[in-house]
């Protein structure tokens, strides 16, 4: 196990951030996946043991939270979402500098600083000062911290965070490269769903402080629940108060088609016999593929 942690409960005075957080996360790249305020930050702070919880406790890979800061910190790598640049450095010296605080000996961590700015594509800028960087050359660079150390696991928090399409591209790109080719495991915190799917092979999903799902993408996807897409004629209020009460949750799009979650012990048939109680006419019905959206809506539910 990467990650394992235990009953985790954090609050920043009254705010209660996490709730009751237990994880076992296998090896390979993970998602955390959340809306804002759900407390993927403070998850990430509290694995790297810059936060002590207020209960509960664990390790990652093998390093207790509490009292293995240390070890953390040499064998963990972090982007954190906001930038915690250092006014008027060129990023080679910022760089090898934050490779020294994770304990590397200075000419080991400025050797790696070229390397890893090489390797995010920041060669040809890596003297200049790093507060005239753009947006994703920011992001590269955070990243590019983040792995010089040689970490065996980094956690990367909204690494796409404000990137235009083709800046975030870029940094999907490298986070793919880094995880199938670098030998370092990644979990990446987002409230964007694409960015997960399309990195992650496994996702916790958090919601107001709490885990509410967890599993392999593909696993998660088949057996949660069905997803069925229709049209109804007329507004057939009492259709969907019928559905929601056999437990299917319905959602309804812009262009007016019902989305409608069903329990995988259900029959879509209920479906249609709902409606013929209710004299309502469907008019569109497909199964549809479920992606890791409608797996979100369905966890996060709506309040
Ligand atoms: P996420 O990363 O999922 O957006 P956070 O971990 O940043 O969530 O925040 C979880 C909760 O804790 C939110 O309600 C947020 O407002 C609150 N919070 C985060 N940081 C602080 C802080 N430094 N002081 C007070 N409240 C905070």
């Amino acid at each position: 196990m990467s990650v394992e942690i235990k009953d985790i409960h954090f609050s920043y005075g009254k705010v209660k951030a996490l709730d009751g957080v237990d994880l076992k996360l296998p090896q390979g790249a993970i998602g955390l996946l959340g809306p804002n305020g759900a407390g993927k930050s403070t998850l990430i702070r509290i694995l790297l043991g810059f936060l002590p919880p207020d209960r509960g406790g664990g390790k990652v890979l093998d390093y207790d939270i509490k009292n293995q800061q240390t070890e953390i910190r040499r064998y963990v790598g972090y982007m954190p979402e906001d930038d915690c640049f250092i006014p008027g450095m060129d990023a080679v010296s910022f760089t090898s500098y934050l490779g020294e605080l994770s304990g590397m000996p200075r000419q080991e961590a400025m050797k790696r600083a070229h390397e890893v700015l090489f390797y995010v594509g920041l060669e040809e800028s890596r003297y200049r000062n790093l507060e005239t960087y753009s947006g994703g050359m920011k992001q590269r660079l955070k990243l590019a911290q983040s792995i010089v150390h040689d970490p065996r696991l980094i956690f990367l928090d909204e690494p796409t965070s404000g990137l235009d399409p083709q800046g975030r591209n870029e940094i999907l790109e490298l986070i793919m490269d880094i995880s199938s080719k670098k030998n370092i495991q990644v979990l990446i915190s987002s409230h964007i769903l694409p960015d997960i799917e399309i990195t992650c092979s496994y996702v916790v999903i958090l919601n107001k402080g709490k885990p509410v799902a967890q599993g392999n993408i593909s696993d998660l996807k088949e057996i949660k629940y069905n997803l069925f897409e229709m049209k109804i004629k007329s507004d057939g209020e009492k259709f969907l108060q019928k559905l929601k009460k056999i437990r299917c949750r319905v959602e309804e799009t812009e262009d007016q088609i019902l989305k409608v979650y069903m329990p995988p012990e259900l029959d879509a048939q209920e479906i249609f016999k709902i409606a013929s109680e209710e004299k309502t006419q469907i008019r569109h019905f497909v199964k549809s593929e479920t992606s890791l959206e409608d797996l979100f809506a369905e966890a996060v539910g709506v309040d």
